[in-house]
């Protein structure tokens, strides 16, 4: 599933081999998946990529926007491979493939489900609810995303809910998932069943320090090392909470694996306070 990081980390890469390309042509649903969600016919999406510049490639929370020229934007989010080619090795297995003008290709695989939009920025946002979400959100790296905006966001002062439903649902925080929760969570020390009612003022700041801080670190190491980059490379930053491991990284113990709000929490009964 592509997060925070590894969207910042793929637009980063496009952005240096597509940026003023020119995509020669497309190839639509080689190979249909069922879910693919798209929002408009072939001729749509040919008529408004075919023989058009790329002006670059850019991130919004978790979602990958590649920006063409007449304000039309490729965007593409959750669970995609995406991969840059020769165009003479792109094989079969995508739904879409952008065929450029110095013969390399990019193609684009949903891997469980995943969408491929097209449309001008103007279209995106009057019809795509979660376009609009990304698009406005306020990056967690950034100055503007205080302590303060990071209360409000998450409701965490409020007397309802648990840290998971908090930090990881309804899109508190936009492009903040489940895959990249369990680590910050760990980091912070606090458990993701932890009522956000008993949250001392120390734990929030943890928890705010934990979100930059951990975001930031999968950023700098490419991505985390369950996604793959647009060259087939895993990233660089070793997840510490995953199915596959089973003692805590910190003072061994057991992990706990449980089904939680949506999704599995892995998390250290030890260190995590509840
Ligand atoms: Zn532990």
């Amino acid at each position: 599933m592509i997060e925070l990081g590894e969207a910042r980390v793929i637009a980063n890469q496009l952005s240096k081999v597509l940026k003023e390309k020119t995509i020669k042509n497309i190839i639509y649903m080689k190979t249909p998946h069922k879910f693919c969600w798209v929002n408009h016919d072939e001729k749509t999406y040919s008529s408004l990529l075919k023989n058009k510049q790329i002006e670059d490639v850019i991130a919004s929370a978790h979602y990958i926007r590649i920006i063409i020229e007449s304000d039309v934007e490729l965007v593409i989010g959750e669970d995609v491979q995406i991969s840059y080619n020769k165009a003479a090795d792109i094989g079969d297995k995508h739904q879409l493939c952008l065929l450029l003008d110095d013969n390399n290709a990019i193609t684009f695989k949903i891997k469980l489900y995943g969408f491929l939009l097209i449309g001008t920025k103007k279209e995106l946002l009057e019809t795509q609810k979660y376009y609009k979400i990304a698009y406005e959100s306020i990056d967690p790296l950034s100055d503007a995303f205080t302590y303060e905006c990071f209360v409000k966001q998450t409701g965490l002062d409020s007397n309802k809910g648990s840290v998971k439903s908090a930090l990881a649902t309804e899109q508190h925080i936009p492009g903040l998932g489940n895959g990249v929760l369990q680590d910050i969570l760990f980091n912070a020390n606090v458990s993701p069943r932890k009522k956000i009612v008993t949250l001392s003022h120390n734990e929030k700041i943890q928890l705010y320090n934990s979100i930059k801080n951990t975001i930031a670190k999968m950023i700098k190491l490419g991505g985390r090392d369950s996604m793959e980059d647009i060259y087939g490379n895993p990233g660089g930053y070793k997840t510490l909470m995953t199915t596959k491991k089973d003692k805590c990284p910190s003072c061994g113990s057991e992990l706990k694996k449980e089904a939680y709000l949506g999704g599995k929490v892995i998390y250290c009964p030890k260190c995590q306070i509840e």
